[in-house]
Formats: C-alpha cells, structure tokens, sequence
C-alpha cells in the first residue's frame, strides 16, 4: 500500500458498486437488505456469502472470509493488493501513474519479473518449433496419438525441444539473454568440469507451468519414446518464482471449473491432464511428479476444499493417496478416491469406455477413509488373526487422522462389521491412540511456548475469568467496529491497545489505536484496508454484518471494560500469591498480604 499514493487507491475504488463488482464473479440474490450468494471461498449448498451496498463489504457466516472489494479480488484472482488495484485500474481504464504501477515489493522483484520473462521467451521458442518446423513434425504425431489435439497445443503452449546441447541457448545468445540468466531461471544447466552451459530440456515434449494468475513461470518435459535420456518427466530446476511442491500443472486454466464444480481432481501426469481436459473434465489440476504436497492443498484451497484423486492400480498409487490424506484430514477437507481398473491410466481408461463412464465413477468417488479401510483388508489375510491384528493396525493409524469425531464413529462401525469386531474393542484401542497422539503433539508444542504470567493463574480455578477476559476483548472490538462506542469512550476508561492480549484482538484493536492516532478517526473501511492479514479483514467485515440485539449499550461497555482491567488484577493476585509462599510462616507482613489477595479475589469473583 505504500507505493501507491492514498490517493491513486481512492480514485481506483471510488465508483466501484460491490454488488455489481462481486455479481461478475458470484450470482447473487437480494435477500432483505442484503444480498446473497454461494460463497466462492468455500464449497456450501445454501448461501451464506453476503454483500452488503449500504457497507460495501462482504462477509461469509460460512467461512468467516470478507472484506471490501479489494480484499474479494485478492482472494479471488490470488493476487497481491497492488496487483488489485492495478486489475481494477484496468478495468476502469485509469492508467496509474508509472512510477508507483510497477512496485518492487521485495528486493528480488527485478530477478523474478526477469525469470518469467525467460521462462515464456523459452516456451515461446519450444512451441514454434512443435507448431512450425520440421523437426517439431515427430512430437506432434506423437502429442496426437496420445490424443493432444492441436488446439490444446495452442491453448497451453506445448512445445518440443530438439534433441540437442545448445539449441535454446543459441537462440537465447541472438536475443542477449546470457548463460547466468538462464540458469537463474531453470531452463539450463551447468556443467561444472568443462564449464560450460548447455540446454536442460533435449528430444522433449515441453509442457509450459503457469502460475495460479496466467505466467509461465517453468516448463515440464516428457520424454518422447526412445528420443532421449534420462527420466520420463523433467522440470525446470527451482527457481525464485517455481518450486516443484507449490506449482500444479493447470491450475491456472482450471481454476474457474474447480470454483464451479466444488472440487478438484488430481492426477498425476501431464498427458493425464490433458485427456481429462480434452473430454471436457475441466476441474482438474496434475502434480508434477510428486505425491500431494502441503503446499498444493494450499494453493488448491483458493479454489476447492474437496479434492479426488484419480490413480493408477498400483501400490505407488495407495501410498500417495494416504500422503495425501495425511494432509487433507486436517481442518476437514474432503478427499475422495477413484481406483481405475488394473492396467488403466486415465487417459486408456477415457479412450477405452468414454468420459461419461469416467465422470459416473468420479460422482460416485470413494471416500479416502473407506478406500484406505478396503485397500487394508484386502491387503491382508483378515480370516487368520495375524491379519486381523495387521489389518486393526493399519486401520487404526487411518482412523486416527480423521478429523471430526462423528464421522470418526461411523468408521468404527464399519470397521467392527468388516472385520467382524466388537466396536467397542475398536474404539478403546483408538482412543489410546489419538490421546497417544495429542500427547505427543503437546508436548512438541509445550517446548516451544512462551510461557506468560497469566498462565500459571490457570491452575487457581481462574480458567474461566481468562476466557471471559477474551470474550470480552472480542465483544469490544465489535462495539468499537460497528461504531456503538467511540475510540474516546474507549480511551477514556484507560483501555489501549495493550490491554487486548489475546490474538487475533490483539492485532486488530493495534491497527485500530495506530489508526486513530494518526488521525483522530477510526473508520471500519479504513480499519479493513489497513489490516493485512485477510483473517483480521474478515473478522472486521463479520462485526460489521452481526445484527446486535442491543439492550443497554452502556452497561455492556462497561462490563467488558471491567473485565478486561481484571486481568491486571490477576497478575495482582498471582503476584500476591508468591509473595505469601515465599515468606516464613511468622512473618509479619503475612496477614496483610493475605487481606489484600482475598479482596482482590472477591473482586475478579465478582465481576
Ligand atoms: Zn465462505
């Protein structure tokens, strides 16, 4: 935000309607004052997406995302705010002014732009020879007996490397790109004896990566058979802009199907991608020959919480899937699988019985947790008890990740009629298991935390003051957000900023006193656009949308500010506390600290 002037930002936004704005994206309906829609965000049946004219804000009460409109492109397009305001810039036909336009936001802004520019010079280059040359003549027969039609090699800029040392670096030497330029950007190599560079990409099909927003920023290769060396699949080396674990093949084209069908498929390879694609499957994306990676879940999650895999019959296949469940299962997301027949890939799979068949079997996907329950089984022998016990094993350490302990039940049950066990002998064994795990995880999480004053009053029965402590910090926020009391009523009952202590107030009610301060005013739009954290925008945006039922206005602040001056009293207490253990029984000062720690506690008691 500070490269753009405060002004350039208003005269951006001012005359953007967010009904109309955020229509182009998501249908939406009045309802009452508001008007509603299916939240983009996240994947519901019913809608609790709301945008509302008179706030020009939106909230989800689903996932608890919103904003203004700036804060819904962000997230939308994935963008960075400039990014934003440059998109809105565009489609207003403003031109921003050049000196703030093009922002370095970090120092390695220069290297990045230069290795995307590399990158689609590259792919460029590799795609004319596929489209244009003699030697590209090979890779499209074989790009279309693997059924690639020529508009999917125009559409994602497929190319073909000659099968050759120095092709794209000649190439590259006519346009002044030098060696180091394109090793930075991973489409050359070094070899460190002869010191020399020499092409990364030989006798291949080039599959251009795009970034979630439409540059290519790397490229894949395919070996063609039997033209070169090396592995079936090769990508650009990592780069400042790529990294193998944080890029999908697709994404960028799929992206808009994943938001409208509510889920993503995953498949593995480049080829699979485009048979899927080509059969007018659309919402799909490919891992770049790795198994799933937290970093795709994230990037996916934009879009989708819901992901089904398409694998391959074989043992490579399952224990993806079970990397992939690992990190799905946390925060509820869904994961469902389709096995294809034994000896099938998706692309022979659509070729030999259809997309339609293709699309019944991804309707009726397995859920992750069952195909990994039946996987097991079948695995093992369950009718001797070695297999039993293998199998309860197995199915155990699989029941433990799933999230939400109801569905959690519902395996059991299952798996007590499948393996012909009494469920509560199952759920015993699980029990131990998860707070086998939850230990665990505590005591990593222990090591590691900053231990307050405030903590070790918890063990006094004050658990439930602390709670309320937070509760209140929240419910002041929200006064302060929705304007039913004024940063000078707050100030005037000595609460700053540092009395809210418990994230993410903390955070909020920062921005809202440094706001504040600097202008004598706190605005909620204003508050939205300087909090960079779009969790904190969201939470803002929900104050604003809660419909407050208000009884006494003034007796509600003054609750919560009690409350929150406790805590101070607390530390008091504790204080207090040591003090009294620390003297001899015969002190003096013994009783007199004892009076005062019982007033103090009537009074936290009370309030
Ligand atoms: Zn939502």
């Amino acid at each position: 935000m500070n490269q753009l002037s405060k002004e350039t930002i208003h005269q951006v936004v001012q005359g953007f309607d967010i009904i109309e704005f955020i229509s182009e994206f998501v249908p939406l309906a009045k309802a009452g004052k508001e008007f509603k829609g299916l939240c983009p965000f996240h994947s519901e049946k019913t809608p609790s997406f709301t945008v509302s004219s008179e706030k020009q804000l939106y909230y989800c009460f689903g996932c608890g995302s919103g904003g203004n409109i700036i804060s819904f492109l962000m997230k939308y397009e994935n963008c960075s705010f400039v990014e934003a305001i440059e998109s809105l810039a565009q489609r207003k036909g403003i031109k921003l002014p050049e000196e703030n336009s093009t922002v370095p936001q970090d120092s390695k802004w220069k290297e990045k732009e230069a290795i995307i520019q590399i990158n689609g010079m590259a792919a460029r280059y590799y795609h004319d020879l596929l489209m244009k040359s003699p030697a590209g003549k090979s890779a499209q027969r074989y790009l279309e007996s693997r059924g690639v039609t020529s508009q999917t090699m125009e559409e994602f800029c497929l190319g073909y490397s000659k099968n050759s040392w120095k092709d794209l670096l000649l190439f590259f030497q006519k346009k002044n790109v030098s060696l180091d330029e394109a090793l930075d950007a991973g489409v050359a190599s070094h070899r460190q004896e002869r010191n020399e560079g020499y092409d990364r990409f030989r006798g291949r099909i080039i599959f251009p990566i795009y970034s979630p927003d439409g540059q290519i920023i790397a490229l894949g290769g395919r070996k063609i058979e039997d033209e070169s060396l090396g592995p079936k699949y090769m990508n650009s080396s990592e780069t400042l802009v790529y990294s193998k674990s944080n890029s999908l093949y697709g994404l960028y084209q799929a992206k808009q199907f994943i938001r409208k069908c509510g889920f993503a498929i995953v498949v593995e390879g480049y080829l699979d991608f485009h048979s899927l694609y080509q059969a007018g499957i659309r919402n799909v994306v490919a891992t770049l020959g790795t198994s799933l990676t937290q970093g795709h879940v994230k990037l996916l999650e934009r879009y989708t919480k819901k992901v089904v895999f398409i694998y391959d019959a074989d043992q490579a296949g399952i224990s993806a899937t079970l990397r992939g469940l690992d990190i799905f299962q946390q925060e509820n997301r869904e994961v469902h699988v389709v096995m294809l027949p034994s000896g099938h890939d998706p692309d022979s799979f659509i070729r030999t019985f259809g997309p339609e068949e293709l699309n019944k079997r991804i309707d009726h996907s397995t859920p992750a947790v069952e195909f990994l329950i039946n996987q097991s089984i079948q695995r093992n022998t369950t009718s001797t008890v070695e297999g039993k016990v293998k199998a309860t094993k197995e199915i155990l350490l699989i029941l433990s990740k799933v999230f939400d302990p109801l569905v959690r039940m519902e395996y059991v049950k299952l798996v007590a009629k499948l393996l012909d066990m009494h469920e509560e002998i199952i759920l015993d064994q699980l029990q131990g298991r998860i707070q086998e795990s939850r230990h665990a995880s505590q005591r990593s999480s222990l090591g590691g935390a900053r231990v307050s004053p405030l903590k070790n009053v918890r063990g006094n029965g004050n658990v439930t003051v602390l709670d309320a402590i937070q509760v209140a910090e929240r419910m002041l926020i929200g006064l302060i957000c929705r304007g039913d009391v004024s940063m000078e009523d707050v100030i005037a009952k000595s609460i700053l900023d540092h009395d809210f202590q418990s994230e993410p107030m903390r955070e909020i009610a920062e921005t809202a006193f440094s706001l504040w301060r600097e202008k004598r005013r706190m605005m909620p739009e204003e508050l939205i656009f300087a909090l960079k954290d779009e969790k904190l925008r969201g939470i803002v945006s929900g104050f604003l949308f809660e419909e407050m039922d208000h009884g006494d206005i003034n007796k509600e602040f003054q609750d919560y500010v009690t409350k929150i001056k406790s805590r101070e009293l607390i530390k008091k207490l504790h204080y207090l506390q040591n003090e009294i253990k620390s003297r001899p029984h015969n002190d003096p000062q013994i009783n007199m600290l004892l009076k005062e720690y019982s007033e103090i506690k009537k009074k936290i008691t009370i309030s």
